[in-house]
């Protein structure tokens, strides 16, 4: 199966400095025309949806441009924030109704010190708090993404009741993955995959009733996947072996890249499948 979803990170810089973020920052700042053409091109070599992600797309003032491009050249637009220049106002709003499909928030505790502690911010809680709240009538969109590891795991059974009054349409649990360099933290951060197993069973248990879908993702299944597009246009894939490296593929540009990525890549995993059925092919039904 070839995948059929790109994510574009932008990799210039984050004005947070969590220790487990993968992203290796330090490319010269995006600029919409290039960050266009890879949304273009991105649609041309036939993907179905894209994942803006990275430092917070929303720090760049062209990112409600590069998302109605991505929105009008028939691509599910899921983006990733942590929501820290995502200002609560009426435009913003009105361009996540128009042109988002699916958007992401990040919640690593049921409580400010534990959030705190696992991104270095301990305000950020706070904030995450209400960017949910002012997003309350698109929870049909709204995804919350936690990373687990060994510093949250027991948090979760707590989470998982704040994820039952905050009732997103998805929560996506992922085990911390020592990758590129997140590798830094991962004296703080191992978690083993059977302490991942054991907690994230627990959760399917307790929030089996609830309206939210619960996406649990350990690090095997993220291997070799999806292409990761830099905001410059090179292409990465996340490598089986050695599994903390990253495989270049050249750029996305490139005449042979479709071939290269769909020889790596073995498509969307199971659980992530449903995340891209959603609102806009509902409506094109
Ligand atoms: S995980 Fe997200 S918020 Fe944290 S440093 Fe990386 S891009 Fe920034």
């Amino acid at each position: 199966m070839r995948p059929s979803r790109a994510v574009l990170n932008f990799t210039h810089k984050c004005a947070m400095s969590c220790d487990w973020c993968y992203v290796p920052f330090g490319t010269p700042p995006p600029t919409l025309v290039m960050v266009n053409r890879i949304i273009s091109r991105i649609a041309e070599l036939g993907f179905n949806s894209i994942t803006i992600g990275g430092g917070d797309p929303f720090q760049y003032p062209f990112i409600s441009d590069a998302l109605r491009h991505a929105n009008s050249s028939g691509l599910f637009v899921h983006v990733d924030t942590n929501g820290r220049n995502l200002r609560q106002s009426a435009t913003n709003l009105s361009l996540i109704e128009e042109a988002v499909d699916l958007i992401g928030l990040p919640l690593e505790g049921s409580k400010s010190q534990i959030h705190g502690q696992m991104r270095n911010s301990p305000n950020h809680f706070d904030l995450v708090c209400r960017r949910v709240k002012w997003l309350s009538k698109l929870r049909d969109r709204l995804k919350i993404n936690t990373v687990v590891s060994a510093l949250n795991a027991n948090n979760m059974l707590e989470l998982g009741e704040l994820m039952k009054i905050i009732a997103p349409a998805r929560w996506s649990l992922y085990q911390y993955w020592p990758l590129g360099p997140a590798i830094r933290a991962a004296t703080k951060h191992s978690i083993n995959d059977s302490e991942f197993a054991e907690c994230t069973s627990i959760l399917t248990a307790t929030t089996k009733n609830s309206n939210f879908t619960l996406e649990i993702n350990n690090r095997e299944s993220r291997r070799e996947s999806y292409p990761i597009i830099h905001h410059d246009g090179k292409i990465f894939v996340h490598r089986a072996f050695p599994f903390s490296e990253f495989t270049s593929l050249g750029n996305i540009f490139d005449s042979n890249a479709l071939h290269l990525i769909n020889s790596t890549c073995s498509g969307e995993r199971p659980q992530t499948i449903s995340r891209y059925s959603t609102r806009k092919q509902n409506a094109m039904i």
